[in-house]
């Protein structure tokens, strides 16, 4: 065995919460031989697995992880032109918005509204990240896995993903054991700008920037992101702690009665997604709320923030009277959108 295995390391500095206690063992895996390695490492001691990425979208539990924590290091970016199109495949250790990055460099369309998401291209598929009127789902072709059930590589087709809001097939049963190696992105060599979203169209309406470049798409992204959260070298947060709720029409026509202002998102013919920010701000009156270490953040109410001291133990706390006031107020159950290691 020529991995390196490390014992009792802090989680902390490893996320952008910057909260939670040690791993029990933790492990780099930069290739495949190395997730065998640490895979086998961590069954032999019956220990359970968990995957870090950029560690940008947990909250880690005070206690730590008691098994073996397996962040992904495998680098390295293939592009092959395809028609009007490239294929690239990335590595799943590639950090996304230096990925998102080259691909605008090159001219390469359909990543340039997921600019600045912090975090891994492996966890991108996971969580199906989206902004600004952007899935990855839209442009992912294939996501390569290392099965630990099997030890083999497989590859899983854009369909096989279950893509959905902030969600596919590795959140879920069996599929949450797969560890991401590699995803292929198909992206357009031929401009496709999607610019609808409010923040982007208000940027881009100004005369004179009829059809605006790549860079100029991931500039504006970059200065709205910017503009609206936390600096991460400053502050701890896991950005949107809570999804948008997805609610019936029947129940948002019977929320409208009582807000008539509350904007919503068709989703499909039955069901509306609603932004809970507004409801935070509008309805809770929340924006900025704050208790001992943890906030919402003044600027974007969707982002939890975590001050120096902060423990996993207060922030759920915060995070239950949160939950409680919207299911309170609205009767909607939000769901947390970061996920909790423990
Ligand atoms: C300031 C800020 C802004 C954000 N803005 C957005 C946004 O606009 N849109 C959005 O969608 N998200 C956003 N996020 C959330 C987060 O950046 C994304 O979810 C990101 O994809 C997480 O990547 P990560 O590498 O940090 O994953 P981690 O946080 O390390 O892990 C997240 C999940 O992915 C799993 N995972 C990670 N790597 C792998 C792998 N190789 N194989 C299998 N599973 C893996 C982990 O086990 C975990 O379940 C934001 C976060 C912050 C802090």
């Amino acid at each position: 065995m020529h991995l390196t295995i490390r014992e009792h390391v802090s989680l902390a500095p490893l996320t952008t919460l910057g909260i939670g206690g040690p791993a029990r063992y933790y492990i780099e895996a930069a290739t495949v031989a190395d997730l065998r390695e640490a895979v086998a490492f961590a069954g032999a001691r019956s220990l359970p697995v968990f995957i870090l990425g950029g560690g940008s979208n947990l909250l880690v539990s005070d206690v730590g992880f008691p098994g073996v924590v397996i962040r992904v290091q495998i680098t390295g970016v293939h592009a092959k032109p395809q028609g009007e199109c490239v294929v690239l495949r990335a590595g799943a250790g590639e950090a996304w918005d230096g990925f998102v990055a080259y691909c605008v460099a090159h001219g390469y369309w359909g990543l340039e509204n997921l600019s600045l998401i912090p975090g891994t291209v492996g966890a991108a598929p996971v969580q199906n990240i989206g902004a600004y009127g952007r899935e990855v789902r839209e442009v992912i072709e294939s996501v390569v896995v290392f099965d630990p059930l099997s030890a083999a590589e497989r590859t899983l087709t854009n369909a096989a993903c279950l893509f959905g809001y902030r969600d596919s097939v590795f959140k879920h049963g069996d599929a949450k054991q797969l560890i991401v190696m590699g995803v292929s992105f198909k992206l357009s060599l031929t401009p496709r700008p999607e610019l609808a979203y409010k923040d982007l169209a208000t940027r881009f309406s100004t005369p004179g920037v009829a059809s605006p470049s790549l860079a100029e798409i991931r500039d504006a992204v970059i200065a709205i992101r910017t503009a609206k959260f936390p600096d991460l070298s400053r502050t701890g947060t896991a950005g949107s702690f809570w999804k948008n709720p997805v609610v019936t029409i029947a129940t948002l026509e019977s929320l409208r009665a009582r807000f008539p202002e509350m904007p919503s998102y068709p989703v499909d013919a039955t069901h509306a997604k609603l932004p809970l920010a507004w409801i935070l701000d509008v309805v809770l009156k929340a924006k900025g709320y704050a208790k001992g270490n943890v906030a919402l953040f003044h600027q974007q109410p969707l982002v939890l923030v975590a001050g120096r001291g902060a423990t996993c133990r207060e922030i759920t706390a915060f995070a239950a009277e949160i939950e409680a006031r919207v299911a309170e107020q609205t009767g909607i159950m939000i769901e947390k959108e970061v996920l909790v290691v423990a």
